[in-house]
């Protein structure tokens, strides 16, 4: 089995290049290192250079190698920024997935498994959240991302491509290696910006509203581990290749924590205190964000087992601790 990995330099693209090459899996790896890191690349990969903007780069890559699937997760993702430049996040996520499905369609390329996210529900109208739940997303990166599931879903219909969609909530943790880990630049996601309060990289970690009708009043997230989404994608090929037909499946663990508990957790994991300061809402943040993976686990078999968040917090903080800066090489850093 050969599968182009688009984004597989990026934070969760990393872990599931790892995780394939791990199986013994062909993997070819394109990425424009925008964002992402070339040192994340696992070296059992063949990597190519390139933006999934570019069809002439695309339709030469499937001529060159002969894939029997793609992984995408070639996007941007920061929430705030997209309020701000939406349309950098409709050409890069939407263009790019037309462009991407154009090529796919010339080379008869027919499997594709898609990183979607929880942003696509918007405000939950319960929790946990199932996939049949209305979208109404609040912001333009969670739109972008129901865009793209469409095109999937029109393009499956019209083009015979077969698609599975995974709704993430809130990734997190770092490959036990300690080798691959989170790096965005700017960081905008609760577990690293605590963890570097701890690294002497800030004072204090902020706490984004403390009046949510929640136990505690902050917001309650669901965490779950990188390394466990990583294999929710190979299951999700591994269906595809045996005749799945397409369909959508969130990824999370089921458990909800609050952001004091998460900051209660690192400190009890770093030994630092990690000083807090609470401060208003920030803009578009739902309340309470809680996954039903149950589909996932019945149709693909998914087992997440890294469902502490002391472990995901752990493996975290030892590959912050071992990379203070980040990847060193790479565009992105
Ligand atoms: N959050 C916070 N302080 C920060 C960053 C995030 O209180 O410095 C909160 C944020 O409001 C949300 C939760 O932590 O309720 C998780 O935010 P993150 O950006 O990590 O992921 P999101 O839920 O936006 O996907």
């Amino acid at each position: 089995m050969k599968i182009l990995v688009l984004g597989g330099a990026g934070y969760i693209g990393s872990h599931t290049v790892k995780a394939l090459c791990d199986k013994g899996v062909q993997v070819v790896v394109a990425d424009n290192l925008l964002t992402g890191h070339k040192e994340a690349i696992d070296p059992r990969a063949k990597f190519y250079l390139g933006d999934l903007r570019d069809g002439a780069f695309l339709d030469d890559l499937f001529a060159q190698e002969q894939v029997d699937g793609v992984i995408h997760f070639a996007a941007f993702s920061l929430v705030g920024e997209s309020v701000f430049e939406p349309l950098k996040y409709y050409d890069n996520n939407v263009n790019g997935t037309r462009v991407l499905l154009e090529s796919m369609v010339k080379a008869g390329v027919k499997r594709i498994v898609f990183s979607s996210t929880a942003a696509t529900y918007g405000e939950p109208e319960r929790v946990p959240i199932l996939e049949s739940d209305r979208t109404c997303p609040t912001n333009p990166y969670g739109e972008t991302k129901l865009a793209m599931e469409k095109m999937f879903h029109w393009s499956a219909k019209a083009y015979g491509i077969e698609f599975v969609s995974l709704r993430y909530f809130n990734a997190c943790g770092a490959d036990e290696s300690a080798t691959i880990g989170e790096a965005h630049q700017p960081e905008s996601h609760l577990i690293p910006l605590i963890l570097q309060v701890p690294l002497n990289k800030r004072p204090q970690v902020s706490i984004f509203g403390t009046d949510y009708p929640t136990k505690d009043g902050t917001c309650v997230r669901d965490y779950i581990h990188v390394t466990d989404l990583a294999q929710a994608h190979i299951l999700a090929m591994e269906y595809l290749m045996g005749g799945g037909k397409s369909d959508i499946f969130n990824l999370g663990n089921g458990v909800g924590f609050t952001v004091r508990e998460v900051i209660e957790t690192a400190r009890k994991v770093t030994g630092h205190p990690i000083p807090a300061v609470e401060e208003g809402r920030r803009a578009g943040d739902p309340a309470v964000l809680i996954a039903s993976s149950q589909k996932a686990k019945e149709v693909l078999g998914w087992n997440p087992c890294h469902d502490s968040l002391e472990e995901i917090i752990a493996s975290a903080w030892a590959w912050h601790k071992s990379h203070p800066d980040g990847f060193t090489e790479g565009a992105g850093k």
